[in-house]
């Protein structure tokens, strides 16, 4: 059955740029946006900022370097990074990247470029940044649809306590992590075939202290995982995370666990009890864009003129990837942008490009474009490539320190 509504909304308000989504990615073009000036709103559908950086407990800031001694993401990327730990970090603190110690000495033996962080810390931490910056912050405001005239956005349509308005904006971008605007103005868009598996990363503390747990079998190291935990976690199951139901039923799967696992760490230690549970589901991937180019993993080293920023591969040491600014809009919505984990590349690029620095590598791209014009499509590119090196940002691998 199909219910037709007839529905009225009022457009409450406009800006020039409004981001949808408030994780890492929507940080980052929130900040990179209101910088250059602009009336920026950024809208979230819960009440804490950074996503499954934050809400969703993944607080592995990935590395910035590509493991044989380079910073490779730079800009708001190692902003972000250094505010994360800014009140100390959870563990190792990789000194020799952040002290600024003579680039000469660090080899492949160093630690990586990263850090843990505290998520709670870290999202406080970025509302400051963002209000600081002058972005205004919209919370507990979902986006359900938009209002396009042809090619373009006129208006996001949001529903939050106060019922069902329109935000109306020259420029968007999509950092809803599942691509959810694209979608609703029907540009191409791809998902995740594989599916993904179940995640639990949940905090406890007990005589042991403040632990990071992780329930989900990919996620347990090699050596401890046993046939059992595989039966328990029903590892062979997939599920897209797109369906409202199918991610209602994942979150009481994962609280079911946590729940197994927290009673079997009270049977060796009675103090133990749960300190923090993720509010989101821990979702990898689930919908992409289908956009003007898309980036595969076989092009790393490769030159693109049009290079918003590089990435390195979080998996092994070596790969280097410069972005192609073509890989966060389609031609279909000419003021619509995307960032963070719904960019367009290939399914085995997606694993590299969805983590945290690539996020903030993206945002800060698509935040700065979305200041400078609200048709991406024709957009001077060597214009944004200087405002992003004004901002610290290096775009080729050729311009890294040997
Ligand atoms: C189990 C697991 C382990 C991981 N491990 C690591 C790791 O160790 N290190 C690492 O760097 N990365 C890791 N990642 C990946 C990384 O955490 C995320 O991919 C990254 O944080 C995504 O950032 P984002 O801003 O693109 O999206 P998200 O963090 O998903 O943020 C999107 C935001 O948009 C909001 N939103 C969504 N839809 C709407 C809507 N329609 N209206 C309004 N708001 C909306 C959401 O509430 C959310 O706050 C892991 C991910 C998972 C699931």
């Amino acid at each position: 059955m199909i219910l037709h509504e007839a529905l009225e909304t009022a457009v409450v308000d406009s800006c020039d740029v409004l981001v949808c989504g408030g994780g890492i990615a929507g940080i980052s073009a929130a900040l990179a946006a209101a910088r250059l000036g602009k009336r920026v709103l950024l809208l979230e559908k819960n009440y804490l900022l950074g996503g499954l950086g934050t809400s969703g407990l993944i607080t592995y800031y990935l590395p910035l370097c590509d493991g044989h001694g380079h910073q490779v993401s730079f800009g708001i990327a190692e902003e972000l990074l250094r505010l994360s730990i800014s009140q100390g970090a959870e563990d190792g603190y990789p000194a020799n990247w952040l002290n600024n110690s003579d680039p000469a000495q660090r080899t492949e033996q160093d630690s990586r470029f990263e850090v843990r962080y505290n998520a709670q810390l870290f999202a406080l931490l970025a509302e400051q940044h963002l209000l600081r910056a002058g972005v205004e912050i919209l919370y507990g405001t979902y986006a359900v649809g938009v209002n396009c005239d042809d090619d373009t956005i006129q208006a996001v349509i949001t529903e939050s306590k106060s019922g069902r308005q329109a935000i109306a904006a020259a420029t968007v971008v999509d950092a809803t992590g599942d691509c959810d605007i694209a979608w609703f103005a029907g540009a191409p868009t791809a998902v995740f075939r594989q599916g993904n598996v179940l995640a639990g990363w949940y905090y406890s503390v007990g005589k042991s202290g403040y632990t990071l747990n992780v329930v989900g079998y990919a996620d347990k190291p090699e050596n401890q995982k046993t046939e059992a935990d595989r039966e328990r976690t029903r590892d062979w199951e997939r599920f897209c995370g797109l369906s409202g139901k199918e991610l209602s039923h994942v979150m009481q799967w994962s609280h079911e666990l946590t729940y197994t696992d927290l009673m079997n760490k009270r049977s060796k230690d009675a103090t133990v009890v749960p300190a923090t549970l993720a509010t989101i589901p821990q979702v990898r991937m689930t919908r992409k864009l289908v956009g003007t180019y898309c980036l595969d993993d076989t092009e790393m080293h490769t030159f693109f003129e049009d290079s918003i920023g590089m990435v390195s591969d979080w998996r092994k040491r070596g790969p280097i990837y410069e972005v192609p600014f073509s890989t966060l809009y389609s031609p279909t919505i000419k003021n619509l942008i995307t960032a963070g984990r719904c960019t367009s590349v290939t399914e085995s690029m997606w694993d590299i490009m969805r983590v945290i620095p690539c996020c903030a590598v993206t945002g800060q791209a698509a935040g700065t474009a979305a200041a400078l014009t609200s048709d991406f499509t024709s957009l001077n590119v060597a214009i944004l490539q200087d405002h992003l090196k004004k901002s610290g940002v290096i775009l080729h691998e050729k311009e890294l320190t040997p």
